[in-house]
């Protein structure tokens, strides 16, 4: 997808701090973190949101959710929040599926 950052990111165009490359995902650092341990998991093709993805790609969506306990398991992390913001009111600012995987302090429930 033109102009996607995630899209770029996959296909090496911008550099990002990768952690997991699959044929299906990429993980890599959160730029911004907002937590000690903050990993975005995204599938390979580009569907805008979560359940877009699960919908057209359920192999990729049920390997974004498996890449989500590697990645935290490598971090060293038992407890772990995985968050899917879907849509602008309520935190996505990048229209590529992606799952947050953050941890490394205590998280507190339910978020603000
Ligand atoms: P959203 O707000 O859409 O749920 O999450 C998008 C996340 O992508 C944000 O946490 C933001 O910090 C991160 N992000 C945006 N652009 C880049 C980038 O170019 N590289 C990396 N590593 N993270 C990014
Ligand atoms: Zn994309």
């Amino acid at each position: 997808m033109p102009d996607c950052i995630f899209c770029s990111i996959v296909s090496g165009e911008i550099p990002a701090n990768i952690v997991l490359r699959t044929a299906e995902v990429v993980a890599f650092t959160d730029l911004d973190p907002k937590a000690p341990t903050h990993i975005l998991v995204i599938p390979t093709e580009h569907h805008e949101n979560a359940a877009s993805l699960a919908v057209a790609n359920p192999i990729q969506a049920a390997a974004v959710l498996a890449a989500t306990e590697q990645v935290a398991t490598e971090s060293g992390l038992s407890d772990y929040r995985i968050v899917f913001n879907t849509g602008a009111e309520a935190g996505q600012s990048v229209f590529h599926a992606h799952a947050h995987v953050l941890g490394g302090r205590d998280l507190g429930w339910p978020p603000g």
